[in-house]
């Protein structure tokens, strides 16, 4: 049995419209995602405009060779002025009507628009670069990382060796890849690897934009929204993933409970809209002196708990007793004069595989053995705290 090109053409051009209308009913959900209205029409119009090589003659007209192609030309473009919305830089479309105008251009000079060649090693060139530029927008951003980026970058680099391979082949290999007589296996293979790209670029790109709303919602769900660190969810979240991880290994890591002393009175005295430009000004203070890869949580209120790991419990003393000094030279501007915080500070250190709420109950007991003890100060905890079984119904506790 033989690909049958009339079959492909009619299957592949049916499914690009179903997925530009797929984009195009995500975006009514979505309307935040403009990339998602730049990949409908082009998906939709693009498998419906593949239709057109089923009408005779449609390749020695001068109309849909000046206009069809550039239209073709238009609606790769817009893929790429989508990737290019997708990774938050604004379309330009300028640039791509005036790639368009040049191909209308070129097919006023009549040695260009009679020859098949030179118009397939055109056509792919533009295309190829377009695609190339699409490649190299969604390997540029790649810091941010989406499990579905390297599978779009596939699809776009493999369209740009496709077409590449046409530019070079045009010459001499059969039609469509170059001018040689028609040969209908190699028209079914060429429209295969045409709808076959179309198709798996359609899906990574939507794949793409859901998988990065998703990891949005789940930080939105794990954030703390008066300071931006991270909440009591994502503490439970980390102490899990940190428990199963470092089960086994012996590696330093300390753990700081703070607690701002006296915090109502601050509300008291100077209204809860000071406390909360306190709460987001000691956020802003203590991240100032931590290391990025230390992690920092807002446990609830005035309460915050600050993972650093890798650290010695002299390391973490030095950290704290920064951040309690930083925090106690800092005044947040009322209308009734500077206010100013200071913070108790309870730490607990280790380089056994302790599960990380048994560190936590041991720094809040040093937090509050701090607060006994006369506040704005650092205390460290008991040694013989760490040995303390985990409470199994801490977990629970975290996690509601
Ligand atoms: P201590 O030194 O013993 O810690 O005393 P404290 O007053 O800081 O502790 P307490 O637990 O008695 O009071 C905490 C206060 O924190 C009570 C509450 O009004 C305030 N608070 C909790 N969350 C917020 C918030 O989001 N914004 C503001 N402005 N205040 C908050
Ligand atoms: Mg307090
Ligand atoms: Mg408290």
């Amino acid at each position: 049995m033989q690909l049958d090109s009339f079959t492909l053409l009619v299957a592949g051009s049916s499914l690009l419209i179903l997925l530009g209308g797929v984009f195009f009913v995500v975006w009514l959900r979505h309307r935040n995602t403009p990339e998602l209205l730049w990949w409908s029409f082009p998906f939709a119009a693009g498998g419906a405009a593949a239709l057109v090589y089923m009408l005779p003659h449609w390749d020695t007209d001068f109309t849909a060779i000046a206009i069809g192609n550039a239209a073709r030309l238009f609606a790769v473009g817009s893929l790429w002025q989508g990737i290019r919305v997708f990774e938050g830089r604004r379309p330009a479309l300028r640039r791509l009507l005036l790639l368009c105008l040049v191909w209308i251009g070129l097919c006023f000079i009549p040695a260009f628009v009679t020859s098949m060649v030179a118009r397939i090693v055109a056509a792919s060139l533009m295309i190829g670069a377009l695609a190339a530029m699409m490649a190299f927008e969604v390997w540029r951003h790649r810091d941010e990382t989406l499990a579905s980026r390297w599978p779009t970058f596939a699809v776009l680099a493999s369209f740009t060796v496709f077409m590449a391979i046409r530019v070079v082949a045009a010459p001499w290999a059969p039609f469509p890849f170059g001018v040689a007589p028609v040969d209908p296996i190699w028209l079914a293979v060429f429209l295969w690897l045409i709808f076959g790209h179309a198709t798996f670029a359609a899906v990574f790109f939507l794949a793409m934009t859901l998988e990065r709303r998703e990891a949005q919602q789940r930080s939105f769900a794990l954030s703390d929204p008066l300071t931006g660190l991270m909440n009591r969810r994502a503490f439970a979240d980390f102490a899990t993933r940190m428990n199963r991880r470092r089960a086994g290994i012996r590696s330093t890591m300390a753990l700081l409970v703070l607690d701002l002393d006296h915090f109502k009175s601050v509300n008291d005295r100077f209204g809860h809209e000071v406390g909360d430009r306190m709460l987001r000004s000691f956020a802003d203070v203590a991240e100032a002196n931590v290391r990025p890869s230390d992690q920092l949580f807002r446990m609830g209120g005035e309460e915050f708990c600050f993972v650093l790991p890798e650290t010695s419990l002299q390391e973490a003393i030095n950290v704290a007793e920064r951040i309690r000094n930083a925090v106690a030279a800092c005044t947040v501007e009322t209308a009734h004069g500077a206010a100013v915080a200071t913070v108790s500070i309870g730490i607990a250190a280790t380089q056994f595989a302790v599960d990380v709420e048994v560190l936590l109950a041991a720094a809040d007991a040093a937090v509050y053995e701090a607060k006994s003890r006369g506040r704005n100060r650092v205390v460290v905890a008991e040694p013989s705290t760490l040995r303390r079984l985990p409470d199994p119904g801490r977990t629970d506790r975290l996690s509601a």
